[in-house]
């Protein structure tokens, strides 16, 4: 399958949806996503631990803001599912949940059925756009059927802005994003930091660069930059293992992560 619904899923070059699938354990990866994932693996043995840690962190947040009371949940760059999805949780608190997931890899979409079973009280929906083309992603009809925005919404942006540089508008379509968003709401992220590991992230995103795409790792001052004006939760830009740990989680050094959570809300 290299064509789905006159869609090129260019399955000879590696893709990091792919790749972070096939750190996960998954199948929905290629010949060229598992030789990237390999060099990867080989500069950084860790990274499945990283990836896998990374969901649950998606798991814990989920699980908390949906027990403070929110019950709107926008996940952008969503990955090709992985169980648990993200509204498998949030509707395992709050059956009502609505939840919409966006991503612009057209391999997501093809598989974009496991994420829209719902319970019958909630709603699911899938869309396929850019989170740097902010403005069009807010005005996607299924985004605005499934959102209500005049509701608190948590926006999750888990491992996604690492693939956004600074020169593609990473603040400004944080900013924008956050501008829809009532009060109450939440932002939600995990981001690739050189913090722990130097070299070796180094070496990461020398392999993400050749394989086309960009990745910038940020600093720790540079992730809080993200949830300017808005309280950060306790315990703040953590490594990400770190967030509210879940003591039936084997633990995570901070250094086998390489990255930050955090979450935010509008007050
Ligand atoms: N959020 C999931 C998956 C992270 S992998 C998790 O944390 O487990 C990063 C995802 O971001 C991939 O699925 C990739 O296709 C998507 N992505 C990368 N750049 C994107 C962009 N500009 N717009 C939307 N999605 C993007």
């Amino acid at each position: 399958m290299s064509r789905y619904d006159g869609v090129d899923l260019q399955l000879n070059v590696p893709h990091s949806a792919r790749m972070y699938d096939y750190f996960l354990g998954g199948f929905t990866n290629f010949a060229a996503d598992r030789e990237a994932a390999g060099h990867v693996l080989a500069s950084a043995s860790w990274v499945r631990d990283a990836a896998r840690a990374n969901r649950a962190f998606m798991r814990r947040s989920t699980r908390i803001l949906a027990r403070t009371g929110i019950e709107q949940f926008l996940d952008i760059g969503t990955g090709i599912p992985t169980s648990p999805n993200l509204h498998e949780v949030a509707q395992g608190v709050r059956p009502r949940a609505r939840v919409v997931y966006v991503d612009n890899d057209p391999i997501v979409l093809t598989h974009a059925q496991a994420l829209l079973a719902s319970t019958p009280e909630g709603r699911t929906a899938y869309v396929e756009a850019d989170v740097t083309d902010p403005d069009g992603l807010l005005a996607e009809p299924a985004l605005r059927e499934t959102i209500d925005f005049d509701r608190p919404v948590a926006l999750s942006l888990n491992a996604l802005l690492h693939f956004v540089p600074d020169a593609a508008g990473a603040y400004e379509l944080v900013e924008r994003l956050k501008s829809a968003l009532a009060p109450g709401s939440a932002l939600v992220m995990t981001h690739v930091t050189p913090d722990f590991a130097p070299e070796e992230v180094g070496r990461i995103v020398g392999v993400y660069e050749a394989a086309g795409t960009a990745l910038q790792a940020r600093t720790r001052a540079q992730v809080a930059r993200f949830f300017a004006g808005w309280s950060l939760l306790d315990p703040g830009v953590v490594p990400l293992p770190h967030w509210r740990p879940d003591p039936d989680e084997p633990p995570v050094p901070a250094a086998d992560a390489a990255g930050y959570a955090a979450v935010a809300v509008r007050s």
